[in-house]
């Protein structure tokens, strides 16, 4: 047990999008859990609620509007549009940096147990830099997220991921974790992929998941998608190998073609073969388009990366800290 790290400043990092009918009670549950944590001075009295509006379309941004002005506990910041999760969390953690010891990140719908933050901040007070949220079950998911997440899981693992299977982006860092994370640049984010790469002191702590109570998943299946492609190719050029060697095989067999061929034409008939002729086209042309298509995919990332764009941009900040105004616009991290 550090004595040093007992009674931190605690920042709830909250990524909302679209979140009108959620944002109420998660909010009112948040605040009850932080007041709870104060008075039991598990934290320090500067600890803040951050909700940050990923560019929704709805009344989120006027519901944060309206708690920060009614609450101190609470600040708000907002992207001009919808830049996805993992930049929104790590938008709140990066801002969050300069004035707390540590950030927690839960999901505005409060899927995960509020309840397991005590366990998180045992954790960093034993000297854990970074604290896993790991699902307890997925009970709670449907059938195609269930095996979805599962063969997402063992792909990342086959690429070399450090990756917690079931971890979700519930999760406590350190402001040196957070220091540390703010080092890589890259565009293309898969923070369960990166975390593990900082290689601090970490652990572990399982929690339940709830259903969604309000409102419907802002994960759509493209935006699933596309993490799980920025997951996979940010960690591995394995794909691209597996590429190369698929195409070692098909000269292999493309060899062991010309002797068959070669026999077939003095010794076989060499009229029909209509079959097999098509089938090669159809497989060749097949393989060939897939590996153009990985390919693709890193050339296009690689793409995105090298123009070095902002990972996000505050159009909105809500904060009572000195050097801000209430209503800062415009600010880059
Ligand atoms: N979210 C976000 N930007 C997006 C999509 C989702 O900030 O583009 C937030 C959302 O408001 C929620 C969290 O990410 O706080 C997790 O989303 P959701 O609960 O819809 O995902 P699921 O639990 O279905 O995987
Ligand atoms: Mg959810």
């Amino acid at each position: 047990m550090d004595k040093s790290r007992q009674r931190g400043v605690l920042y709830i990092v909250v990524p909302c999008y679209n979140e009108e009918e959620a944002l109420e009670t998660s909010a009112g549950k948040l605040l009850d859990k932080l007041h709870e944590l104060k008075k039991r001075e598990i934290i320090s009295d500067k600890s803040r609620i951050v909700f940050v509006d990923d560019g929704s379309r709805d009344r989120t941004w006027e519901l944060i509007k309206g708690l920060y002005d009614g609450t101190e506990e609470i600040k708000g910041l907002r992207f001009a549009h919808n830049r996805g999760h993992q930049n929104a969390i790590l938008a709140g953690m990066l801002y969050s940096r300069a004035y707390c010891d540590y950030t927690i990140t839960i999901d505005a719908d409060l899927q995960q147990d509020v309840n397991a933050m005590e366990r998180f901040i045992d954790a960093y007070v034993n000297g854990s830099e970074v604290v896993y949220g790991v699902r307890n079950s997925r009970d709670t998911d449907g059938f195609f997220k269930k095996l979805s997440a599962t063969l997402f899981y063992k792909t990342m693992r086959l690429m070399d991921c450090d990756i917690y299977e079931n971890s979700a982006d519930y999760r406590l860092m350190s402001v040196s974790a957070l220091d540390a994370l703010a080092e890589y640049s890259e565009v293309n984010l898969f923070l369960r992929g990166i975390i593990p790469d900082i290689g601090l002191k970490s652990s572990v702590v399982y929690f339940d998941v709830f259903p969604r109570m309000q409102g419907k998943s802002k994960y759509s299946l493209t935006k699933m998608l596309t993490l799980a492609a920025d997951g996979i190719t940010s960690f591995s050029i394995k794909p691209i190998r597996m590429v190369f060697a698929m195409g070692v095989l098909a000269l292999l067999v493309g060899f062991g073609m010309i002797i068959h061929i070669i026999y077939e034409h003095y010794f076989g008939y060499t009229v029909g073969g209509w079959s097999s002729i098509l089938m090669s086209i159809w497989i060749l042309g097949g393989a060939i388009l897939l590996s153009l298509g990985i390919i693709g995919e890193y050339v296009g990332r690689n793409y995105m990366e090298t123009k070095r764009r902002p990972r996000y941009y505050f159009w909105e900040i809500l904060s009572r800290d000195e050097g801000q105004s209430n209503h800062e616009t415009g600010k880059q991290i």
